[in-house]
């Protein structure tokens, strides 16, 4: 007789068919991609398996799809062989720092964002020219081959820049040593990872230029597996197997990530999910308040209307999300606006409804277009003692 979780394992794997293989003793098994050389993230250990938040985040997901962690094949998953490692059928799903952007999207399907990071720069400790990618021009800056990061410095920044690419950052991190090169740049939480095992030779600059979407990449067109992951990124984030990850891999490194981001995008057309006749009129009325407060920046009269146990949290995204707070920037952004406009209400009883709202920018350096993206928020509104309060606000940026 089968032990009743491996049963329970096997319905979820058998509803999984193209995912999940089963070997010999009828477990079933995945083979996961992610990369090898990223410490904090992902990287090879003695024990000839690979740890980090990816991993944490690739064993988390498989555990949720009816695969223990014994019955996981790794392969190592190189930035420019993501795409087809997917769509060959070389790997059923990628978690490697794999940002989401729109023309992946043609190429491979997404589930997330589980992390939300930024593309910096990583020097040696000893430089003092290079504070920001400006003063790349003249300069080598090496990156990985099919990253989003290799072109954007030249593209945006310094058009005099001398990049090279290598098939893995930490490739770039023996050129940097080596003094082959003045600059390595991808994101931050990855080469925060390298600097913390050089602390007396490398230092992470510390000025993020762009937002990168961390997603689960799985074969173009996937939805199953696609919504699947998706739900078990939520209930990562919801149990605190997330957070506890990130404490344990990433901290170490002194990266602090964005909040947990909304793991489903969040529709940015207007839609009102019920009839706006249905809605209490009160409710209406604050949740546009909290927009244009927000919108006038009168954030006085925006905490008179959250919920007091959650003023913290919804003050720290809102400070994460809004570029005048933003001091790793600094002045080149001091000219920004935003405007926030609600674009659905759903009242799901009568003390409790949720919102989806839309943040767009204006007068950002184009520069800087790839870091203040458009952002989907829902908030949680609930009747606390007749009054309509904000009690969860989540943040999600939009691809274009
Ligand atoms: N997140 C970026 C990307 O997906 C850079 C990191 C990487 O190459 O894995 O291209």
């Amino acid at each position: 007789m089968k032990h009743p979780i491996v049963a329970g394992a096997l319905v979820a794997c058998l509803a999984l068919a193209v995912a999940c293989s089963k070997n010999d003793d009828e477990k079933p098994t995945l083979t996961i991609g992610v990369k090898f050389d990223q410490p904090g993230l992902s990287a090879m250990g003695t024990s000839g398996k690979p740890a980090g938040f990816d991993v944490d985040t690739a064993a988390y997901i498989a555990d949720k799809l009816g695969v223990d962690a014994d019955h996981i094949t790794w392969k190592e998953a190189p930035s420019a062989q993501r795409e087809s490692m997917l769509n060959d059928g070389t790997v059923d799903f990628i978690v490697a720092s794999y940002s989401i952007t729109a023309p992946r999207q043609q190429q491979v399907s997404f589930a997330g964002p589980y992390l939300v990071a930024g593309q910096d720069l990583l020097v040696r400790k000893d430089e003092t020219r290079i504070d920001r990618p400006e003063a790349l021009d003249g300069r080598t800056v090496c990156s990985a081959e099919g990253s989003t990061s290799a072109a954007k410095i030249k593209k945006d920044f310094a058009a005099g820049v001398n990049s090279t690419a290598r098939p893995t950052y930490s490739a770039c991190v023996d050129d940097l040593l080596a003094g082959t090169a003045d600059a390595v740049t991808t994101d931050d939480v990855i080469l925060a990872g390298y600097a913390a095992q050089h602390p007396d030779k490398l230092r992470v600059v510390g000025h993020p230029f762009t937002r990168e979407r961390y997603g689960v990449g799985v074969k173009k067109g996937d939805t199953e597996l696609q919504g699947r992951i998706t739900s078990a990124i939520q209930d990562m984030i919801s149990d605190g197997s997330w957070e506890r990850s990130v404490s344990k891999n990433l901290a170490p490194s002194g990266f602090r990530p964005l909040s947990a981001p909304v793991v489903f995008n969040a529709p940015d057309t207007a839609v009102t999910a019920v009839d706006p006749n249905t809605l209490d009129p009160e409710l209406v009325k604050v949740v546009n308040r909290l927009a244009e407060t927000s919108n006038n920046q009168q954030w006085d009269e925006f905490n008179t209307m959250t919920c007091p146990d959650a003023a913290p949290a919804i003050n720290a995204l809102v400070k994460q999300y809004t570029p005048q707070f933003d001091e790793r920037i600094g002045p080149d952004v001091k000219d920004a606006g935003f405007t926030n406009t609600i674009t659905g209400i759903t009242q799901t009883g009568p003390d409790s409804a949720t919102f989806l709202a839309h943040e767009s920018f204006t007068n950002v350096p184009d520069k800087y277009r790839q870091y203040f993206k458009d952002i989907d928020y829902t908030g949680t509104m609930q009747r606390q003692n007749g009054a309509w309060k904000l009690c969860n606000l989540a943040a999600d940026f939009v691809e274009s």
